[in-house]
This record gives structure tokens, C-alpha cells and sequence, in this order.
């Protein structure tokens, strides 16, 4: 779809609805000239160019592209209103289009139809509510995550004063389930924080092993899906009758979302949302009551929930709601939909990691769960310490090349290494390795020429 147009079209459909009331002359004290707001547009654009090409496959480095040219006019369209999604006064246009939005995503994930939950700015912003709920439920409890869990689970639990527990990975980057049960029979943790897709290497938790140990020991469960909730179509497809895609993902962890207390998903990750585009959903709408407030000045129009009743945040976009609901009308959550585009991107990565698991100067580091592909460059004989310059260069050198490349650069343990390369000794320091989120369904007609120039590089 062409983006040109649909700007056009979003802002008339605004002036024609503003046109609807009395004409309103502009103050003269927000008045700026042509000349002067082009200019400093031509000033914006230069500024802006400075960006690496986040919209092009050859960047291939971390979780960022821009948003579907759908979601843009959308929010654009809605942002000209700019309703608040706070309260039903704010917006009640965005926030129904939110409902709508949302109840899309739990059914995606295969929550109860009486789920609770809402967009957020963020998908920290949407894990720290699954916290503060989880510490409201359990206030004495310790909360668990994985070594591998985005790192933010730790400083929200030192925000909201409980005690952050992490428990060892696997050597897949999972979160180690017979270490989860050795610490749950210590009885101090209330929560388990589990991850669908490590923002590191896309490593998917054995949440369906997971369930068992809740059933156990009582705890709640939590599903950090911020990076890779949406491959939850996947993990249904095959399932529900539709063909599963042609590279498998962790289909059963996925399933078993569904039974988990409460999961987030970031549609400004693999949503094709722009930033600002987090969301948070409870199984129990009782936790509801947690966030209970008496406001003075918001909710007037209607006794209806507002959302803002249920939310940390106060301000949220409306824009953000349009642009979801509209981009869901065009990708359905379904493996057809929103789905083929997350195939496309999971084929990528297969296809990046058979290649260089064929190459003699690369060694992927393990094998990809879902579109994250993480590797090194291979000379024989090489230390972590080798490893860890050979990647920084690489990642340089890709970077400045006539042809670039961009990547990105984890940082993980020489143990770590060692655990998936035994060839290379141990240790506790850090080792830099090269790592490709390959987000963008245009990667999978582009990983030939990817692989091509990283064997150059490293050669
Ligand atoms: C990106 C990410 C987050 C943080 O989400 P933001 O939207 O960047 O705040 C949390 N957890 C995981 C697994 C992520 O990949």
C-alpha cells in the first residue's frame, strides 16, 4: 500500500470531521510561517538522517523496523484528534477500537473472553503491571526469573520492594526447569516469570513444563512474551487444522500461554506498531481491583469500565489503539495473516543458520528458536578471548563496508560459550558475539546475500 496516499487520506478525513463544527481561526500565537516550519523540517530531515536503515534487510542487527504503512496513516489519522485513552471522556472512539484490539490478542493467545488487560507504552511498562499485580497477590513472595529474562524484571523488582530470585539457563538459553523446582521447594517464591523469546537469542521457556511445577507449588505464572508473543499463531496452526509453518517453533510453550496467569506482548515488535505499543493481559479479571483509584476530575461520561481503571500508566495514545485495530482489520492474527509474515521471518532465520553452520570461517552459536540467529566468526584454535575481538571487528567492518551490513553484538559468558562449544575453554568473562534479529519478512529473500557478506568478512 502506498503511504503517500494514505497520509492524504487520513488528514482529510480529519479536516472533513473537523469541518463539521463552526470554523476556529488558528491563534495568533501558535501561527508559524511556511517558509519557517519548511525550513526547520529541512532541518529535521538532515538530523534524521542520521539513522542507520532500520527499514532496509541489510540491517539486520536489533529488534527495529519501521511500522506498516497501515498503522502509520492510522496514527496518524487518530493523532490529529489526539484522544487519551486514559478515560472514556478522553477518547471513547480509540478506547473502543483498544477492546477490540485487545480481545483479538487474547484470543490469539487463547485467554478466557472475560480476560482483563490493555495496551501500554511499553512492554516494561506492561511486565512491571504483571509485577505489581503479582506482588499485590503475593506481597511477602519472591519473584523468579530466568539469568537469560530481559533485564528489567530485576530493577522492577528492586522498584516495587520484592526480592528479584534468578535461576540458571539451560544450555539452549532456557530457563533451567530442575533449578526452578530446587529454589520453589525453598518456598519464598510467588511468582515465576517465564520468557517466549529471549530478547538475546529468541530462546523460548518450557512454559507447558512449566505448568506442572505451578500445579505443585502454587505459584503464578507470568509469560514475558514482549519480543515473541505473536509466534503464538504459530504455535496454534497445526494444532487447530491449519498447516503449521514449515520450520517448527516451540509449539506446545506457546500453547500453554493460555494457562498461564498473565502474559505481555509488544505489537510495537512483531505488531508492526510504532514505538509506544505495549500490552498486558490477566487471566483473572478480579486483579482488577488492584488498581483502584478515586480520580476527582476523570471519569464523568459514562459508569462504563474506563481503562484507566485498570492502568498504571494515566495518559496513553489513543493513536496507538487505532493503529493496532487497523492493522489487525488488514493482518488478522491468524497463520494467514499476521502469521505468514512471522513464517517469513522464522524461514529467514532457519535458512541464516544452516548457511553458516556450512561456512568454515562461522559458527552459529546455537541453533535459532524463532527469527533471532546468533553466531561468530571461526578461525581454529581460537580463544573466547579471540571470539570476543573477532565478532567487535566483524561487527565494525560490516558496518563500514561499501555494501553494509548491520548487525548486532551480545555479550554472553565464556561459559556459556564453552556449554555450546566445548573447543573453546571456559571462564567467567564476557565474550562478544554477532547477533541478527531477522524481524522483516524481506530478510528471507535476503539471507543469501547476508551470508555472502559475512563470509567475505570472515574470511
Ligand atoms: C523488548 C523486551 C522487553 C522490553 O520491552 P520494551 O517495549 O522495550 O519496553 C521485555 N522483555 C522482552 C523479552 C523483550 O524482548
Amino acid at each position: 500500500m502506498d503511504l503517500d496516499a494514505a497520509s492524504l487520506q487520513a488528514v482529510a478525513t480529519v479536516r472533513r470531521w473537523e469541518a463539521g463544527w463552526p470554523a476556529v481561526t488558528p491563534h495568533s500565537s501558535v501561527a508559524v510561517t511556511p517558509e519557517r516550519a519548511q525550513q526547520v523540517l529541512e532541518e529535521l530531515g538532515r538530523r534524521l538522517g542520521d539513522n542507520y536503515p532500520f527499514f532496509h534487510p541489510s540491517y539486520a542487527g536489533q529488534m527495529l523496523k519501521p511500522p506498516h504503512p497501515a498503522a502509520a496513516a492510522a496514527y496518524l489519522m487518530a493523532m490529529l484528534i489526539n484522544p487519551n485513552n486514559h478515560a472514556l471522556d478522553g477518547g471513547p472512539a480509540t478506547a473502543a477500537l483498544e477492546r477490540e484490539a485487545l480481545a483479538a490478542i487474547a484470543a490469539m493467545f487463547h485467554y478466557p473472553a472475560d480476560f482483563l488487560g490493555h495496551l501500554t507504552s511499553s512492554g516494561t511498562i506492561a511486565n512491571l503491571e504483571a509485577l505489581f499485580v503479582a506482588r499485590e497477590l503475593r506481597p511477602d513472595a519472591a519473584i523468579a526469573f530466568s539469568e537469560e529474562a530481559h533485564y528489567t524484571h530485576e530493577r522492577m523488582c528492586r522498584l516495587l520492594g520484592v526480592r528479584g530470585v534468578r535461576v540458571p539457563a539451560d544450555a539452549r538459553g532456557r530457563m533451567d526447569l530442575a533449578a526452578l523446582e530446587h529454589l520453589l521447594q525453598t518456598d519464598t517464591i510467588g511468582t515465576v516469570v517465564l520468557t517466549a523469546g529471549t530478547t538475546a537469542l529468541g530462546a523460548v521457556d518450557p512454559i507447558d513444563q512449566a505448568l506442572g511445577l505451578r500445579d505443585r507449588y502454587g505459584v503464578r505464572l507470568h509469560v514475558d512474551a514482549a519480543y515473541g508473543g505473536f509466534y503464538t499463531i504459530q504455535g496454534w496452526a497445526g494444532f487447530e487444522g491449519a498447516p503449521a509453518g514449515p520450520e517448527g517453533i516451540p509449539a506446545a510453550a506457546y500453547r500453554a500461554i493460555a494457562e498461564c496467569d498473565s502474559v505481555v506482548v509488544d505489537p510495537h515488535k512483531h505488531g508492526l506498531q510504532p514505538y509506544g505499543c505495549g500490552c498486558v493481559l490477566f487471566r483473572d479479571p478480579s486483579v482488577g481491583h488492584f488498581y483502584v483509584h478515586d480520580s476527582p476530575y476523570t471519569y464523568f461520561t459514562s459508569s462504563e469500565l474506563h481503562l484507566g481503571e485498570i492502568s498504571l500508566e494515566c495518559s496513553r495514545a489513543g493513536a496507538a489503539a487505532a493503529a493496532l485495530w487497523t492493522t489487525l482489520q488488514l493482518f488478522p492474527l491468524t497463520p494467514d495473516g499476521l502469521g505468514a509474515i512471522l513464517g517469513a521471518c522464522r524461514r529467514a532465520a532457519v535458512s541464516l543458520a544452516r548457511l553458516i553452520g556450512g561456512s568454515e570461517h562461522l559458527r552459529l552459536y546455537q541453533e535459532p528458536e524463532l527469527d533471532i540467529v546468533a553466531y561468530f566468526p571461526w578461525e581454529g584454535g581460537m580463544t573466547a578471548a579471540d571470539v570476543d575481538a573477532a565478532s567487535q571487528s566483524l561487527f565494525e567492518r560490516a558496518m563500514a563496508a561499501e555494501d553494509p551490513v548491520y548487525l548486532s553484538v551480545a555479550r554472553v559468558t565464556a561459559g556459556s560459550l564453552h556449554r555450546r562449544h566445548s573447543n573453546i575453554e571456559a571462564g567467567s568473562e564476557t565474550v562478544r558475539i554477532l547477533r541478527s534479529v531477522l524481524m522483516k519478512p524481506e530478510h528471507e529473500g535476503f539471507v543469501e546475500v547476508l551470508h555472502e557478506r559475512l563470509v567475505r568478512l570472515a574470511g
